[in-house]
């Protein structure tokens, strides 16, 4: 039995939804099942919405939208509401940990000190936003028209109604990520999250009314992908899908997203190459290399999960960073200083159990090998393969959980064309003391972020998404922002 459970008054009554500032049942009663990662138990339930919830939320988010009150709204009153729903977070900074905790089977110290911290950061960063958006001046010489005076400007109107997709990984992070730049932007939102981690989000929905946002302005459903997932991104009158999740699902979304031209941020998978270059400082790189692909149990998009360290340091690399995966603390999420807990679910668990066979087959040597462990739960332990080759599975397909594929590399160039060569470009890391070198390889790097000396670290500040089927368009930074922008021309004819 999890015991942050008890503790949690908001798991006390049934989970709703939240729409147009109202809690609400699906419109035909369906529930799912919650599961706590750690315990492998049912703790709850979750309405499953289907089309009718799907359009209820969207109707909600465009009456909020075009509402006086919304449109009329000063920035500043925005940045203030954002920055309020940022303070309600950090008030229940506690119980939010607790319930991202249970929820996803995050250790519990992990889940405040990194995910609901960040949270807080965010908001706080895109209600800053709120107050600088701006527009242009341009100097025109409009063709064919005698000279005369012409004034033109651009001015950023926010696309309209946003849903925001979500995946079980990160998921408070990921509710922050849509939401706060949609609401920067004077943009209204649906939050869909993912089945397997809604809780958060559906707190998130009653601290945003409590911070003062408008009944529509946030709106959250729950349920399959498939089904509310899906009757959203074909719904009509939604102006953009932000999406995070896997390869396929965005493919599907950015397709469907076309039939009605609304905008799309997709950010997708990654398989991401973590370079260790002989001049690296291994205490460092050793710590490094182990937490990118380690850190929330290798359920990361950004996961350092291809390994590539110089053939000259390879014996004592490989040997500290087994070493190092070993002495990690598996356990329960809620048990005092735990850092590596359960899988999402019992079908993922089985995934990343498949891959090490996979793995076996293919012939990897097993520096460290992972098993399922005999406990109630989904955990699966860590598993370091060395020996891999480039045509491996195991190199090629995202994995998403503590599965490392190593390998080593004589030169630079061969180094880089290691880490280009998969079809995905999300991130990776460099670990090198020569700046001058680390930095020139980062611009030969195939990815949307490269670390030098570090790995899986964010600011709200830095835009985040891929290059190749990593995805589309960028989250974080004011390419957020800008991503929930219209850009309107204006050319005024004065004479
Ligand atoms: P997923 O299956 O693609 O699901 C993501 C979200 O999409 C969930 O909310 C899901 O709902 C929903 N969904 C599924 N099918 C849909 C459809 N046809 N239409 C609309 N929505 C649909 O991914 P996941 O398994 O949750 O997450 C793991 C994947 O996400 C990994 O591949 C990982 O790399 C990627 N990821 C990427 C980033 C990034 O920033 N690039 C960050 C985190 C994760 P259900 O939960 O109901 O299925
Ligand atoms: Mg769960």
């Amino acid at each position: 039995m999890n015991p942050l459970i008890q503790k949690q008054n908001f798991l006390s009554s049934p989970l709703r939804m939240v729409i147009g500032g109202q809690h609400k049942d699906a419109s035909d009663g369906a529930r799912l099942s919650v599961v706590d990662p750690s315990t492998g138990a049912e703790f709850t339930t979750l309405p499953a919405g289907g089309a009718e919830d799907a359009d209820a939320a969207v109707k909600a988010a465009r009456n909020c939208f075009e509402s006086p009150a919304w449109q009329k709204m000063k920035p500043v009153t925005r940045q203030r509401l954002i920055n309020k729903l940022a303070d309600l977070i950090e008030e229940h900074a506690e119980e939010l940990a607790d319930l991202e905790s249970i929820d996803g089977g995050k250790p519990r110290g992990i889940a405040r000190a990194s995910d609901v911290a960040s949270v807080i950061d965010v908001f706080r960063y895109f209600a800053g936003w709120a107050t600088k958006l701006t527009g242009e001046t341009l100097d025109v010489s409009v063709p064919r028209m005698p000279d005369g005076e012409f004034f033109a400007y651009t001015s950023k109107q926010p696309v309209g109604v946003v849903v925001g997709i979500t995946p079980w990984n990160f998921p408070i992070s990921m509710a922050a990520w849509k939401i706060a730049p949609a609401l920067a932007a004077g943009c209204t939102i649906v939050l869909k999250p993912a089945e397997d981690t809604s809780v958060t989000a559906l707190r998130l929905a009653e601290l945003a009314l409590e911070a003062g946002f408008p009944e529509g302005a946030v709106n959250v459903v729950t349920g399959r992908g498939s089904e509310v997932g899906a009757a959203l991104v074909a719904h009509p009158d939604v102006d953009k899908v932000s999406f995070t999740g896997s390869v396929a699902t965005g493919q599907a979304i950015g397709r469907a997203a076309m039939d009605t031209m609304k905008r799309v941020t997709l950010e997708l998978g990654g398989k991401s190459p973590v370079i260790v270059m002989p001049d690296a400082d291994l205490d460092w790189a050793v710590t490094g290399a182990a937490m990118a692909i380690f850190f929330n149990q290798g359920q990361t998009c950004t996961a350092g999960s291809r390994l590539y360290v110089h053939k000259s340091i390879e014996a004592e690399f490989m040997a500290r960073l087994t070493e190092q995966a070993k002495a990690l603390k598996i356990g329960a999420a809620y048990e005092d200083g735990v850092f590596f807990g359960p899988m999402i679910s019992e079908s993922h668990a089985q995934k990343v159990s498949k891959y090490i066979e996979v793995g076996d087959a293919e012939g990897v040597t097993f520096t460290l090998r992972g098993q399922r462990l005999d406990r109630e739960g989904f955990f699966v332990s860590p598993t370091i393969m060395s020996g891999t080759h480039q045509d491996m599975q195991v190199v090629q397909e995202e994995i998403f959980g503590p599965v490392l594929a190593a390998s080593t590399f004589e030169t630079e160039e061969e180094a880089i064309k290691l880490a280009n060569g998969t079809q995905f470009g999300l991130a990776g890391s460099i670990w090198t003391k020569d700046i001058r070198a680390g930095h020139q390889m980062s611009a030969k790097i195939q990815a949307g972020i490269v670390w030098i000396n570090c790995h899986n670290l964010f600011d709200p500040n830095l835009p985040f998404g891929g290059v190749g089927l990593s995805g589309v368009g960028r989250d974080l930074g004011k390419s957020a922002v800008e991503a929930n922008l219209e850009q309107k021309s204006v050319l005024l004819r004065l004479e």
